[in-house]
């Protein structure tokens, strides 16, 4: 069995959180080398968000392999890594930083029809191509380490503030950002100099945004000044760190100090980009535009695929040659991004993100009300949690019980949060009403079964 030589082959260090092997996937469905069929709200933890092997970016990628693999941006010029650049600085700098017309989309909005308006056209590459500027990686920690070699580079700081809760990335410094105390950072260090840590508000924890910007205050007084921090970097919604979203007022404070002591804002949008939360990117939901965003998972459809997207001025600061790497924007994985924007157009992904969400949403509110451990039901858009309350028997140990459930039901679902008592809920952005609903049925069997 491939999951008992995995066991005796592969690195201990890479834990898995389901014992199955998986052998096809389609949509929001993956299915196990026994044939057993499993409606997957995991998603390659946030990566297919247009769901599993869509038929156009197979066909974009089919395309592109006969063509060629490999060259090299930093060798050679190739059409897919430019249009890719274009189109995200035209969406970046096209996005618009507007609430939602009301807080949750009506969850009777039609999902049937795979072709929906895009709720903000795209604007034309030409109309922005001087504002924005794109730079193309490989993975999501690749991503992180270069916004900071970037804010670096433009501001001759030093020093980053990442925020409790937050995750980076498993490379040095993007394990340095992580979260201190995370199980990520275990036994690594010593970790990279000139990091600094500063609360992220969450109700639920006794954190106010006030008690978090005092916090931040008291850093600056202590043992940062302001003048030497090149960056701020902050998740709009947390995504390990549980599924919380930033109060609106202090993501704007942040704001507030980068403008104000030229200090760069760095939104990693890893895991709320590409319209998990009902906006293309979550900083349009927070009334603020940040100056760096890093951006990967749902980019490249299922390839690997990152990308740092900023201020023209800010991202053109490292001298040429600092920036790339051997596979960075791969001709493949650009080609799969590309067809990955053209489903989000032609399906209307941003409005079935915002329905489907409403729907889970009351859904898991429901489950709440008959539940009394669900303490919170949280998120914005399609990126939703529930956490349990830490009463009464080990929240962790129930949660895993029932994930266990769901997934011997057919739903494979993951934990997040500090204390991996939160279940997270990632479906893919064209699921159905009826994936939505199985999901919440089997949720239910698996609560009254643990
Ligand atoms: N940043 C955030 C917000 C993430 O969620 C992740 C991965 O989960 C990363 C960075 C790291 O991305 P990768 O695993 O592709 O290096």
């Amino acid at each position: 069995m491939t999951i008992e030589r995995r066991q005796a082959s592969v690195a201990r260090g890479v834990a898995t959180a389901h014992p199955i092997e998986v052998v096809r996937a389609e949509g929001a469905r993956v299915w196990d080398a026994n044939g057993k069929e499993y409606l997957d709200f995991i998603g390659g933890i946030g990566v297919v968000n247009v769901g599993h092997n869509h038929p156009r970016v197979v066909r974009a990628m089919r395309l592109q392999l006969e063509r060629f693999t490999h060259v090299c941006f930093q060798v050679a010029t190739y059409a897919p890594y430019v249009e890719l650049a274009e189109r995200l600085d035209a969406l970046v700098s096209g996005a618009r930083s507007q609430p939602l017309p009301s807080s949750r989309a009506s969850s009777s909005q039609p999902l049937s029809s795979s072709r929906g308006a895009f709720s903000q056209p795209l604007p034309s590459p030409s109309s922005s191509r001087a504002a924005y500027k794109t730079l193309l990686l490989t993975t999501g920690a690749e991503a992180v380490e270069n916004a900071v070699k970037i804010a670096r580079a433009y501001t001759n700081r030093p020093a980053v503030i990442a925020f409790d809760g937050g995750f980076h990335g498993r490379t040095l410094l993007g394990m340095t950002l992580t979260a201190t105390g995370s199980l990520y950072r275990q036994n690594f260090g010593p970790f990279a100099p000139e990091v600094y840590h500063a609360p992220f508000p969450h109700a639920l924890h006794g954190v106010s945004t006030e008690a978090a910007l005092r916090a931040l205050e008291h850093l600056f007084a202590t043992r940062v000044p302001r003048d030497r921090v090149a960056a701020f970097l902050v998740e709009p919604q947390l995504g390990e760190g549980g599924f919380v979203p930033a109060p609106p007022e202090f993501l704007k404070e942040l704001r507030r100090l980068a403008t104000a002591y030229g200090i760069v804002l760095v939104l990693d949008e890893i895991q709320t980009g590409f319209g998990r939360t009902g906006r293309m990117f979550a900083f349009q939901h927070f009334g603020i535009e940040p100056d760096l965003m890093t951006l990967a998972k749902s980019l490249g459809g299922g390839l690997p695929l990152s990308a740092v997207v900023g201020k023209a001025e800010i991202m053109d600061a490292p001298a040429p040659g600092g920036l790339g790497g051997t596979y960075s924007g791969n001709p493949l994985a650009c080609a799969a991004a590309l067809a990955v924007l053209d489903v989000f157009e032609e399906e209307g992904l941003l409005e079935r993100s915002q329905a489907l969400g409403a729907q889970l949403h009351a859904g898991l509110t429901g489950l709440q009300s008959r539940f009394p451990r669900v303490a919170e039901v949280r998120g914005l858009g399609c990126m939703l949690a529930i956490e349990l309350s830490s009463e009464g028997e080990s929240a962790v140990e129930l949660t895993q019980r029932i994930l266990d459930e769901a997934r011997a039901r057919g739903l494979l679902l993951l934990r997040c949060g500090p204390h991996k008592n939160a279940i997270r809920f990632l479906p893919p952005l064209n699921a159905m009403r009826d994936d939505i609903d199985r999901a919440l049925a089997i949720l239910e069997g698996a609560f009254q079964a643990s």
